[in-house]
């Protein structure tokens, strides 16, 4: 099952497809949908459908709380930011999570608008988001995935100098517009195996990142079940879970996002995620 977010009639519905098809969903919101026992879904599935081309999309899913966020989770991009910084390569022996604000939230398609007097160094990273289906805390690794509800494209943007400037990653990573997701959340049964998803970011159709969910330092089980020790997960929160290699400040020479681009993240078995840049 796809589950999106769509404008109808000057509102926002949640909602679901069936192929080129969108049928809504009788909750406010999909958090709301998502909140539901796995049991009580499918009723609130109604047969009103829509042709997909008719309706705007909006950002899936919003969690009343921050984005929980995975640094450096792929080699190659640990390896690219020691070169780029001129530290050396020490990888940590559990997951480095930090968050973005809900604020910084955006729709599929949408033009993400950003300021040249806030930042100079707008760049991209190409992510694999999980949306949790239930609540969970102290999850077993084996467990973990059980409390999957989806999956979904997400581009972590970045102000790479507030990023430095503030030393904590909040600021640079929390701007307005700079979490877009989408365009739909994909469930687990469809996806199959995600740790063997193909994932590729490009700028005005340039590949910039290619990699898959395999090289990914921590799995995600084991993102999931570390980040919920002691710690309660619950339905709708989102957690994106790390960029390959070939982000913009560690390329040669490096390379920031401009007014005009258009940023694309294609998963396998999700879709591409599509924004423009606007930067006044
Ligand atoms: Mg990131």
């Amino acid at each position: 099952m796809r589950y999106v977010t769509f404008e109808h009639e000057g509102r926002l519905r949640p909602g679901y497809l069936d192929g080129d098809r969108v049928g809504s969903i009788a909750c406010s919101t999909l958090l709301e949908y998502i909140t539901l026992p796995a049991d009580a879904r499918e009723k609130k599935r109604l047969n009103d459908f829509q042709p997909l081309s008719s309706v705007t999309l909006a950002a899936p899913v919003r969690p009343n709380k921050n984005i929980f966020c995975v640094g450096r989770n792929y080699l190659d991009h640990a390896l690219e930011v020691s070169q780029q910084s001129g530290r050396e390569l020490k990888l940590p022996d559990v997951p480095t999570f930090f968050t973005k604000a809900p604020t910084a939230i955006a729709s599929p398609g949408e033009t993400l608008e950003f300021s040249s007097k806030v930042s100079r160094e707008y760049d991209w990273e190409a992510e694999l988001a999980v949306v949790i289906g239930s609540r969970v805390k102290d999850v077993s690794e084996a467990a973990a995935l059980d409390a999957v509800f989806g999956y979904t494209c997400f581009n972590d943007l970045t102000a790479r100098d507030l990023q430095r400037a503030h030393v904590q990653w909040f600021k640079g990573k929390s701007l307005d517009s700079a979490a877009p997701m989408g365009p739909w959340i994909v469930s687990p049964d469809e996806i199959g195996n995600a740790q063997e998803l193909a994932i590729a970011l490009r700028v005005n159709g340039v590949e910039k990142q290619r990699s898959t969910t395999a090289n990914m330092i921590f799995s995600l089980p084991v993102l999931i079940a570390s980040l919920s020790k002691g710690m309660t997960l619950e339905p709708g929160d989102v957690i994106a879970t790390g960029t390959p290699e070939g982000v913009g400040f560690a390329r040669k020479p490096p390379e920031f996002l401009r007014d005009g681009d258009d940023v694309e993240v294609e998963i396998e078995k999700i879709g591409v995620l599509r924004n423009r840049i606007r930067i006044i």
